[in-house]
């Protein structure tokens, strides 16, 4: 079944393949990060680990969310218990706030006709509770896709990140952590966050707002060719 591109979105026609989707259709399939690209989650894990471990510890401070007991001179296996209680605990992730920009620009790709694929690395033993949040929160559409780390299968986050975009045939990924961008090896935007600073690699965009992702969107679409009618895909 063909479905017609709403004329707003009417493109002239390029030769940018390496951003045609799977199958060679001429449309974009965008790879999104969940926590802190989103939702705002660090905010509330910090809210408890600052509870919970008598600290004062500011968004702005987070160098690197993994390490910061070291930092702290928190234990880690101690931060890492809050962490995995955290994670299973499911009042707290369906509570996350989603950034409010990132839904109604997301939602407007879903209505232009983008595939929309979120690629997290949270573990796959939370996806039924990672799904109801972003049902809950208006960012699942028909032939969304989610995929979740499988932690025996891999070492690093960007290993699962690099093979997923790869398999899937994103055409850009949306993260906030630097050394996934750095791996991945397809162009990527990196939403600015105090964990993230340093040097990126050549295929790599950092941002600091969904606005400017959304620029970088359209103006990639430019690129890519006339899209008149495209089929539905199977995901
Ligand atoms: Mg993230």
């Amino acid at each position: 079944m063909l479905k017609t591109l709403q004329k707003v979105h009417k493109l002239p026609r390029s030769t940018h393949k390496s951003s045609i989707g799977v199958s060679g259709n001429k449309l974009l399939r965008i790879g999104i990060d969940i926590d802190n690209t989103v939702s705002d989650s660090y905010t509330d894990y910090l809210k408890v680990y600052n509870k919970k471990l008598g600290v004062n510890i500011q968004y702005h401070e987070i160098e690197d969310f993994y390490t910061l007991g070291k930092r702290y001179g928190v234990d880690f296996n101690k931060l890492n218990l809050i962490f995995q209680n955290c994670l299973v605990d499911q009042k707290f992730q369906i509570s996350f706030k989603a950034y409010q920009d990132a839904v109604s620009i997301i939602q407007k790709w879903n209505t232009y006709g983008h595939l929309i694929h979120y690629i997290t690395g949270r573990p796959h033993t939370i996806k039924k509770i990672t799904r109801k949040w972003l049902e809950i929160n208006g960012l699942m559409f028909e032939n969304t896709t989610l995929d979740l780390i499988h932690m025996k299968r891999f070492g690093q986050d960007a290993d699962f990140k690099k093979e997923t975009v790869e398999r899937l045939g994103i055409s850009i990924m949306i993260e906030d952590m630097r050394e996934i961008v750095n791996a991945i090896g397809i162009p990527a935007i990196l939403l600015d966050r105090p964990w993230n600073q340093g040097k990126t690699t050549a295929n790599v965009k950092r941002v600091s707002s969904w606005e400017e992702i959304d620029k970088i969107v359209d103006d990639l679409v430019s690129k890519i060719g006339d899209l008149e009618t495209y089929p539905e895909l199977p995901v």
